[in-house]
C-alpha cells in the first residue's frame, strides 16, 4: 500500500500533481483544502467554521482537521492508498496521522516536497485567484499570511519525516509533465 504525503507551500502544485498521481497509481486523493471547500459548498457546520480561518489564511484548528481526515480514511476502506495533499500541516497533525494509520495497519511510504521559490508561488496563486473564486488567492496580505504560516507551522513537518528517512525534495518549477516524471520516479522506488 502506498501512502504519500505531497508537501509544499501554497501554490507549489500539489493539487495539479495529485490529480495525475491518483490516475497513475490508483490512489485516493485526500486534500484537506478540497474537503473544507466541499463542506463550505454544502453549507455544513464544519464548512462554516473552516471558512473563518481559511479566508484569513490561517490554519483550521488541528482537532477539526484531524477528525475530518480520520472520517475520510475510515469511509474509504477499499483504498489502495492515499495521496495526502495539504495535510499534515503541523507536527501535531503528522503525529495524529501516524497514530491513525497504525490503527489500520498502514504507514506513510514517504513525503515528497515540491520546492518552488516565493516569487513564483505568489505569481501562481494570484493567477489561480482570477478563476478559482477563492478569497484567499486574491489578496496579497492573505497570501503573505499563508506563506508565513507555512514557514512557521508547516515546514517543521518536513523535518518530522526527514528524521524517519522518508523525505525527498523535488524541484517544482518547469513543465508539469517533467515534475510528474520526477515524482513518479521517487514513488516507484518506494
Ligand atoms: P493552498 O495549499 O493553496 O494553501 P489548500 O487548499 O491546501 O490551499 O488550503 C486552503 C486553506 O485551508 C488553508 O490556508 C487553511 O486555512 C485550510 N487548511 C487546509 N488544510 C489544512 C490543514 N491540514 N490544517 C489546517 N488548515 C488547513
Amino acid at each position: 500500500m502506498l501512502n504519500i504525503v505531497l508537501f509544499g507551500p501554497p501554490g507549489a502544485g500539489k493539487g495539479t500533481q495529485s490529480e495525475k498521481l491518483i490516475e497513475k497509481y490508483k490512489l485516493t486523493h485526500l486534500s484537506t483544502g478540497d474537503l473544507f471547500r466541499k463542506h463550505l459548498g454544502e453549507g455544513t457546520e464544519l464548512g462554516i467554521l473552516a471558512k473563518k480561518y481559511m479566508d484569513q489564511g490561517h490554519l483550521v484548528p488541528d482537532e477539526v482537521v484531524i477528525q475530518m481526515v480520520e472520517d475520510k480514511i475510515s469511509s474509504t476502506p477499499d483504498s489502495k492508498g492515499f495521496i495526502f495533499d495539504g495535510f499534515p500541516r503541523t507536527t501535531a497533525q503528522a503525529e495524529a496521522l501516524d497514530t491513525m494509520l497504525q490503527k489500520n495497519a498502514m504507514s506513510i511510504s514517504g513525503m515528497i516536497a515540491l520546492d518552488v521559490p516565493e516569487d513564483i508561488l505568489r505569481e501562481r496563486i494570484k493567477e489561480r485567484g482570477k478563476t478559482s473564486g477563492r478569497a484567499d488567492d486574491q489578496d496579497d496580505e492573505k497570501i503573505t499570511t499563508r506563506i508565513k504560516v507555512y514557514l512557521s507551522e508547516t515546514l517543521p513537518v518536513a523535518e518530522y519525516y526527514e528524521k524517519q528517512g522518508k523525505f525527498t525534495k523535488i524541484h517544482g518549477v518547469g513543465q508539469i509533465g517533467e515534475i510528474f516524471e520526477n515524482i513518479s520516479e521517487v514513488i516507484d522506488a518506494y
